[in-house]
């Protein structure tokens, strides 16, 4: 598999997706997908294979109503209608069968195409929540969205393809070739030598073509690209009024495309056209050998009839086998991108570990020489035998300057990431010997600088910190963050929706929600990355209010750029280049002088700027 491992620990191997661009295609995968559908699918295809047979049927049929009418026109005699009527009905029959039959496989295979996508975008969707963080910052999202829409509906679209058209052009080439033989012999073998150039000389072409339309469609999507880039970053384009310049860019495009496009219209045109002369010079071909065949007794009028019907169904039938080539290697590979997913295994299992029972946590955390640098960037070290001591129901701020590694001290205690080396400890435990799904969802509560809201009401924003909460549990909650105020001065209460495409709200008022979102879990520890940082004096001073209260009694790490906010913390850290170089409470750091007091001087200055 296209997995290797990222050499940079030794204790934490991290799984990153190497890139790849053909990861195999594993049939024993299909095969789990393919297997609850297995008896839909085996009808699909015993309906499909019957249509087909049927459909080399029908040439015969046509040839006996031929020779019915032909006799009628020589010897001019006995009952026309009477005669051709069993013929027909006998092929309109047929063709009633054939039609049922095809679209019985059609309604098959497209359900067992569509669940069959439907499972792997359920179980592809499963994998990628369950990777852990490193993971996320090695594949861009967009990305991997792309598997999960696009790569689906292509492996999807084969693979319905190559079953329906696939049975049916081998079957019907094969069997459409044993009739040309049976019915004459001398004029297939004919057939044989032109028909496998001109299939030949169609595919090479078509290929031709197909490269032309990829890169006509790549052309057209970087035009979207440019587009999309001024649409969405509008604002920059008109702060720098460069809307001129940016038509200009998308004008060159487009102009590209189009040429593009018309050229590949041009050469789909030409093809058409040749090969029409072509299938209707073998049509002219096969009516005058078969004539002269026909003069000398050697074949009936109804058996040319015959043959022309049968060798434009091989003709078809090659055709669209040659193209089916190229749907299945586009399917494979489609589905190989998501099968390389599918296989993926989180370094960091979500469940399985200890707890420790509520009421005995105390809520201590240690952090105990570690070191750390991301997996993406294995050479960078970011912690460097980091050592520090949140005690139960204190309040530790860290401060310095951005890029000193404060917020990875964060992802390291939500267990984002395992340490290179050292440990994290909880009450003195490892970190890595607890249940991560408990240390995050009862434990930790994590208060981001940047709140996402979810496009939903303000009420299942909150209860996303706990599922399973009561509408009082949220309502307390809020009423906690200083949030109940405003949420129920909007018309629809707690069922406003927010988030995108909801009711805008201000910053102040997203953290206050966040803030309710992290204290419905009730958490022992409280993670605060730069909560306050974002907003302005009077959003910060009720947003600041709402901390306070939460804070109480509970372990608080606080991730802090402003100095302000944390003057009471108990404890202050000073970090730079991932260590501590300082450490004490407000007033013994300030009398140092060190660190800490330069800081305060500098963002004080700034401030009157
Ligand atoms: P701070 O919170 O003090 O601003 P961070 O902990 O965010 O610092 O970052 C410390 C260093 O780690 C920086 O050099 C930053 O570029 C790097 N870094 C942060 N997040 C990632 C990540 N997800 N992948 C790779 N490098 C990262």
């Amino acid at each position: 598999v296209a997995h290797c491992e990222a050499d940079v620990n030794n204790n934490t191997p991290v799984e990153v997706v190497a890139k790849n661009p053909v990861p195999d295609f594993k049939w024993h995968v299909l095969w789990e997908f393919v297997k609850p559908q297995l008896f839909t699918l085996v009808c699909a295809v015993v309906l499909a294979f019957g249509a087909a047979i049927l459909n080399i049927q029908i040439p015969l049929m046509l040839g006996d109503l031929v020779n019915v009418v032909a006799r009628y026109l020589r010897e001019n005699t006995g009952n026309y209608v009477h005669e051709i009527r069993g013929p027909a009905l006998k092929l309109l029959g047929l063709y009633g069968i054939q039609g049922l039959l095809t679209s019985g496989y059609i309604v098959l295979l497209s359900r067992v195409g569509e669940r069959v996508a439907a499972d792997m975008r359920k179980t592809l969707f499963a994998s990628l929540l369950r990777q852990d963080v490193a993971f996320f910052d090695a594949n861009k999202t967009g990305q991997l969205v792309n598997r999960l829409t696009a790569d689906i509906q292509e492996f999807k679209s084969s693979f319905k393809l190559v079953i329906s058209q696939g049975l049916r052009s081998i079957t019907q080439t094969v069997g459409c070739f044993v009739s040309l033989y049976v019915i004459s012999p001398k004029l297939t073998g004919l057939t044989v030598l032109v028909l496998p150039c001109l299939v030949g000389a169609g595919a090479l072409i078509g290929s031709f073509l197909r490269r032309l339309s990829r890169l006509a469609q790549e052309q057209v999507a970087k035009a979207t690209g440019v587009a999309d880039e001024a649409l969405g970053n509008v604002r920059t384009v008109k702060a720098f009024a460069m809307e001129e310049r940016e038509l200009q860019l998308y004008a060159y495009e487009v102009d590209k495309s189009c040429e593009m496009n018309e050229n590949l219209g041009t050469g789909i045109a030409i093809f058409q056209g040749l090969s029409n002369i072509a299938l209707n010079c073998i049509v002219l071909g096969t009516i005058f050998a078969g004539g002269t065949l026909i003069s000398s007794n050697e074949m009936s009028p109804g058996d040319l009839m015959s043959f022309l019907v049968a060798s434009q169904t091989v003709q078809r039938s090659l055709a669209s086998i040659s193209i089916l080539f190229g749907q299945v290697v586009r399917g494979m590979s489609s589905g190989a991108r998501v099968f390389e997913y599918l296989a993926l295994q989180p370094t960091i299992p979500l469940s399985g570990g200890g707890r420790i029972p509520y009421h005995s946590l105390t809520g201590r955390v240690d952090f105990m020489n570690v070191s750390f640098s991301y997996p993406t960037r294995p050479g960078h070290q970011v912690l460097q035998r980091f050592s520090l001591t949140l005690p139960p129901s204190k309040t530790v701020a860290i401060v310095g300057e951005s890029g000193g590694g404060k917020s990875t001290v964060a992802s390291l205690l939500e267990r984002f990431y395992d340490p290179t080396s050292g440990v994290v400890m909880l009450d003195g435990l490892d970190i890595r010997t607890l249940d991560l799904c408990w240390l995050r969802s009862q434990v930790i509560g994590f208060i981001n600088q940047e709140p996402v809201l979810f496009g939903s009401s303000v009420m299942e924003n909150i209860r996303f910190g706990k599922p399973e909460a009561t509408d009082a549990e949220v309502i307390n909650a809020a009423k906690q963050a200083n949030a109940h105020g405003f949420i129920t001065g909007f018309p629809d209460g707690y069922n406003t929706v927010v988030g995108e495409r909801g009711v805008t709200l201000s910053g102040g008022q997203k953290q206050r929600i966040a803030i309710s979102r992290a204290l419905i879990k009730n958490p022992s520890i409280l993670v605060l990355d730069e909560a306050t940082s974002a907003l302005d004096a009077e959003s910060e001073r009720v947003v600041q209010e709402a901390l306070d209260r939460a804070t109480r009694g509970r372990t608080v790490l606080i991730i802090a750029h402003r100095l302000s906010t944390i003057q009471r913390a108990d404890l202050i850290c000073v970090m730079s280049n991932g260590r501590i170089v300082e450490a004490g409470t407000h007033v013994e750091l300030l009398s140092k002088g060190g660190y800490y007091s330069d800081l305060i001087r500098r963002q004080r200055a700034e401030g009157q700027k």
